[in-house]
């Protein structure tokens, strides 16, 4: 994952530009990169590993005046990336996922186009698009051409002398907002950034919507479409509970997703309803106000140091965090029935080893556990996920039915079906738990609000969106 921010502004904005990329940070934590431009341009890359944004920007920057910067964290690569070309000299940061990167790397090898910028030995997708960028006769058509060249998704911002090209990734998965206050306008992936420094929203950038941004205003370039796309994780796990995409919030979303899970689990015997930290806290919260069941915190993140566990790279890394980061309350747990609600099961392995665990040493009784959206059955191929098909449990459940991997799981998608109920059982017991109940696909989406054709579902029923190939809409 990564995300994205950006401010112009009449006054030097320098700690603006870090504070406001800082509150990206949750959508990364391999990498933090800033550019400004003073007399010239400047650009700072920092490994994070997990380490704090702010801290390791300020040293680095707290000499810079500027009034024109962009930031980003990322998990895939560096950026931003610097480039002098003929149409001119530019930094630029994206997020998504470019699917296609090694293919248009290659055919542009061959007309003599070199690579420079390695992520862990692939070309990176930030200098892939730089230089598609470059090769066209202005950056507004070469922002075109890169979306009609991708396949997955990718959005932008580009710092130049003239102000900051922004660009919505073309079927809108993921998320730009433009803010402005007294004297500066911003963008941004997260929305949490703004309220803190001032800023009050302005819209949306429409999928595919091309805008120029300086310190005097925004100038809308090409105003994108209407068709789009959005990835129904952010409102579900990824994005910040502060945070509105499309308008809508997600911690109120979260909220309406517990508050359906548990109108579908009606006469549950249980003596409170907590959510793993953090993203599973508001689903739980949905959960008891329907229920009338109390929430309560068995579980705690220690928050002061660990990050999201599925961020760190490696499973290694992604095993210490997971176990270090939540700690169990025996005054909370003890003799206790749990409802516990999950954002998502990937792998299942945090969940049985780092939470049900530690809840079942802690004397719980019984531990019901309700995942906020349904079992995820494909790799993300839109945004920025390393999932593959064997790293999902219900994949291992799958095999564990069939005798062997299969490539048709239609039967699997259904909730109603036997194959559905026999596969949550093996994960069930895998997890070692008392119960399983996933949410249903209709109340995701119900909850979330906007209509089915609008999100992207792709990870729950594998549905090939419109834009794979970045086909004509
Ligand atoms: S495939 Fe899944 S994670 Fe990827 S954009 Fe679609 S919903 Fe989001």
């Amino acid at each position: 994952m990564s995300g994205l921010f950006a401010v112009a502004s009449k006054q030097n904005c320098a700690e603006m530009l870090i504070y406001g990329t800082d509150y990206h940070a949750h959508m990364g934590s391999e990498y933090g990169g800033l550019a400004v431009l003073g007399q010239d341009f400047a650009r700072f890359i920092h490994r994070m590993n997990n380490a704090n944004f702010r801290d390791k920007f300020f040293d680095s920057t707290k000499d810079f005046e500027t009034n024109m910067g962009i930031g980003c964290v990322s998990d895939l690569e560096e950026q931003p990336v610097y480039i002098k070309s003929k149409v001119g000299e530019f930094c630029i940061v994206t997020s998504g996922r470019i699917v296609n990167v090694e293919s248009l790397a290659d055919e542009m090898m061959k007309d003599g186009v070199c690579f420079s910028e390695f992520s862990k030995f692939h070309v990176n997708s930030t200098e892939l698009v730089a230089r598609i960028i470059a090769d066209e006769d202005t950056i507004e058509n070469g922002i075109k051409k890169v979306f009609s060249k991708i396949k997955g998704s990718c959005s932008l911002l580009i710092l130049t002398r003239q102000g900051i090209y922004v660009a919505r990734d073309f079927f809108g998965r993921t998320a730009l907002v433009l803010g402005k206050n007294e004297d500066s306008f911003a963008v941004c992936s997260e929305t949490c950034s703004f309220s803190n420094l001032g800023y009050e929203t302005i819209r949306d950038l429409n999928p595919g919507e091309i805008v120029l941004m300086n310190e005097n205003g925004i100038k809308i370039l090409d105003k994108g479409h209407n068709t789009k796309q959005v990835c129904s994780f952010l409102w579900i796990y990824t994005g910040f509970p502060a945070s509105n995409y499309e308008g809508l919030n997600s911690e109120i979303i979260r909220e309406k997703s517990g508050r359906l899970l548990a109108k579908r689990d009606k006469g549950i015997d249980a003596d409170l309803v907590a959510g793993v930290p953090d993203s599973g806290l508001a689903h739980a919260v949905g959960y008891a106000m329907e229920s009338g069941l109390p929430f309560r915190r068995p579980l705690v993140k220690y928050t002061p140091t660990y990050g999201r566990s599925y961020a760190p790279p490696t499973q290694h890394l992604r095993n210490i965090t997971a176990k270090m980061k939540l700690v169990a309350i025996k005054e909370v747990i003890n003799g206790n029935s749990l409802v516990l609600l999950e954002d998502s099961i990937v792998r299942g392995t945090q969940l049985k080893n780092f939470t049900v665990e530690k809840l079942w040493n802690a004397g719980a009784k019984a531990i019901h556990v309700r995942p906020a959206c349904p079992p995820l059955m494909f790799p993300c191929i839109y945004a920025n996920s390393t999932r593959t098909n064997s790293e999902l449990v219900t994949r291992r459940a799958i095999k564990e039915i069939e005798g062997k991997d299969i490539e048709d799981v239609s039967e699997y998608l259904d909730h109603t079906t036997e194959k559905y109920a026999k596969m949550v059982d093996i994960i069930r017991k895998y997890l070692n738990i008392t119960s399983l109940k996933y949410q249903i696909l209709e109340d995701m989406i119900e909850a979330i609000g906007l209509p089915e054709k609008d999100l992207c579902t792709h990870c729950w029923n594998g549905k090939q969106c419109r834009g794979c190939s970045n086909e004509k809409i």
